[in-house]
């Protein structure tokens, strides 16, 4: 971990700002008209007859997208299945009941080539499999994850929606900040282009914490370049970082996930979108990475973040209180998953740049 020596007050500000989370029930909701919901489905046909089954929760945010200065929305909960409720006295700590939702959560698992030979046989980029994976979504589910599993390893990659998105606001942060800030992602290509063909591109990068004063060295390995032809269409699943120490990752191996297994946490996706800006004019491949549509981070993403709580009961000195918190990782996690499976990839993990503008273009923070 390296602590970077120079932090200008008008710098650090920057963060705080960017980064800022409203959280009390004063500030997410101050004076909106509140719309109140809960984790019910909504079965409605359309002028077709077809019957779409959506989430309550998904109307109010609907709602709330058409004017989101003056609408704010409530969820009755719990919106964690039981199952992934961990009673209060066996906490390990105050995260433990997203973290249980997180890994035992179903996964959505990508079918990714077993063999060099079906990945360039079928042409199977990312971008395709997920595609087919996602219009087999079930709106009634409650997903956890992306995984898929590397052909050279076979350890399996673990990819959550909340760290592809707040991944992509700190790409976002990054390219606002200027080229020589230590708020910007440095890349490193460390490219033996013999090697880079077979077991993809190494670099070294170095990505800015969101909530402190550091950057956190690292590397990312078997990245897909042009320059690898179809070997390409193998060489993403194996996609990893190496020598990773940030607190997710570190309580990732620690407690969570069966060794050797990947998790990308936020760092590694502002990581790979770093890279994949830089190789872009040497043509990249579809990234295993989802690019983030401009609804899913201001009609979804932004509206769970800061314009969403959710009330549970909780039991205080053996007081039954009702309490309005902000939605932890695994709540958020669920909830994006649901708008995935109702909106459909297209419309919330892939990018039109014609329809959508830049990324670093879209609405990121709401106060
Ligand atoms: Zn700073
Ligand atoms: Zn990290």
């Amino acid at each position: 971990m390296v602590t970077v020596q120079s932090v200008d007050r008008r710098g650090m500000h920057a963060r705080h700002e960017f980064f800022y989370r409203p959280t009390g029930v004063k500030k997410v909701f101050g004076n909106r008209n509140v719309i109140t919901t809960d984790m019910g489905l909504v079965s409605e046909p359309d002028e077709q007859g077809h019957v779409a089954t959506s989430v309550s929760v998904l109307e109010a945010l609907a709602h709330c997208a058409q004017d989101p200065e003056h609408r704010a929305v409530l969820i009755q909960g719990p919106i964690l299945p039981d199952a992934y409720v961990v009673p209060k006295e066996e906490w390990e700590k105050p995260s433990e009941p997203l973290r249980r939702y997180l890994k035992y959560a179903p996964d959505v698992y990508l079918r990714a080539p077993r063999s060099l030979h079906e990945a360039v046989s079928q042409h199977t980029s990312p971008l395709k499999l997920r595609r087919e994976r996602f219009v087999t979504l079930d709106p009634a589910e409650t997903y956890g994850a992306l995984t898929w599993r590397g052909i050279r390893t076979r350890t399996k990659r673990r990819m959550h929606l909340t760290d592809v998105l707040e991944g992509t606001k700190l790409f976002v942060f990054s390219e606002l900040a200027s080229p020589d800030s230590h708020h910007h992602i440095k890349v490193d290509p460390c490219i033996d282009v013999k090697a880079a063909a077979r077991q993809g591109g190494i670099y070294v990068v170095e990505v800015p914490s969101r909530s402190r004063p550091l950057a956190y060295p690292f590397r990312l390995e078997s990245v897909p370049l042009a320059n690898a032809g179809d070997q390409r269409y193998a060489i993403w699943t194996d996609l990893r970082e190496e020598k990773h120490d940030c607190e997710e990752n570190r309580y990732n191996f620690g407690y969570r996930y069966t060794a050797g297994e990947v998790v990308f946490c936020a760092h590694s996706v502002a990581a790979y979108l770093a890279v994949a800006k830089l190789e872009r004019s040497r043509g990249f491949i579809s990234t295993p990475v989802p690019l983030v549509s401009r609804f899913f981070v201001e009609n979804i993403y932004n509206l769970l973040r800061s314009r969403t709580l959710v009330e549970e009961e909780t039991t205080v000195d053996g007081k039954t209180r009702k309490i309005k918190r902000p939605l932890n990782k695994g709540e958020m996690e669920l909830l994006l998953w649901k708008a995935v499976s109702f909106y459909g990839h297209d419309k919330t993990c892939y990018a039109r740049p014609q329809q959508d503008g830049k990324i670093q273009d879209y609405t990121w923070q709401l106060r």
